[in-house]
């Protein structure tokens, strides 16, 4: 579904993603960690194409990333994204917030817009909230509430780069879950995170990024039960 080949990017001199070479099947969850700088949100950016690339192919669905213009709007409503804040309009209720790019991304009708978005929110158990404010929510909730805005493009897939990082760690494990279940719904999934048991839980594979590069790419078990890199089993010593 998400195809990355010899994919390289420069920050000026900084040359962030090195031959990236990274296949995400339909259905999959792929983590991916590694230290701070090498690469991780970067690689999720340049996928919905928040960031141009020097070199290399990535294609959605076989289809090459579009340029510019409608086709972008099209790409990332296909393959959504969710950030470690959460983004939402503060002046709109957390319906209007689901709603919105329903009705101008994918034409959707008013009503037909708010009765998918209460289904969503009701997916991620914040049906009883659709009426209040983001600021009257707390972060794992306004969370919840981006995930759904996410879910309402029918994307074929997510891309979340640090989801929880910003929230208390109470409400860590409300977001984890409602990920969790979308993994286990079939969604196609990347997501940046330094939680370990959502690796080992929720993923097929573990992609590790050193340095701009994929240094490993295996399932969770092999990843942490018997990391084969130096820079990999370093990592796992200092967060484990
Ligand atoms: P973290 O764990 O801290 O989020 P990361 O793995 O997500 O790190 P990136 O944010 O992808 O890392 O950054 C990779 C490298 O590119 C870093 O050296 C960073 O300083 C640099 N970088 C990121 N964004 C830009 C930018 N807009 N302009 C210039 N350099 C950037
Ligand atoms: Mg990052």
């Amino acid at each position: 579904l998400i195809e990355l080949r010899d994919v390289n990017k420069y920050y000026g001199q900084l040359h962030v993603l090195r031959d990236i070479n990274l296949t995400v099947g339909r259905g999959e969850v792929v983590v991916v960690i590694g230290p701070s700088g090498s690469g991780k949100s970067t690689l999720c950016r340049t996928i919905n194409r928040l960031e141009t690339i020097e070199s290399g192919r990535i294609a959605i669905d076989g289809r090459p990333l579009p340029e510019e213009g409608k086709g972008l709007a099209q790409l990332r409503a296909e393959v959504g994204m969710v950030f470690q804040s959460f983004n939402l309009f503060a002046h709109r209720t957390v319906l209007a917030n689901v709603s919105l790019a329903q009705l101008k991304v994918r034409k959707r009708k008013k009503d037909e817009a708010d009765r998918r978005s209460r289904e969503l929110l009701e997916r991620v158990g914040l049906a009883s909230h659709a009426d209040k404010f983001p600021a009257q929510l707390s972060g794992g909730q306004q969370q919840r509430v981006a995930i759904a805005r996410a879910l309402a493009m029918d994307p074929k897939a997510l891309l979340f780069d640090e989801p929880t990082s910003a929230l208390d760690p109470e409400m860590i494990n409300e977001v984890l879950e409602v990920m969790q279940q979308l993994a286990r719904d079939g969604m196609t999934m990347v997501v940046v995170t330094h939680e370990m048991g959502f690796a080992r839980s929720a993923a097929n594979r573990v992609v590790f990024m050193a340095d701009g590069r994929i240094v490993e790419d295996r399932t969770p078990e092999a990843f942490f039960t018997a990391p084969e890199s130096d820079r990999a089993k370093d990592f796992l010593s200092k967060i484990l």
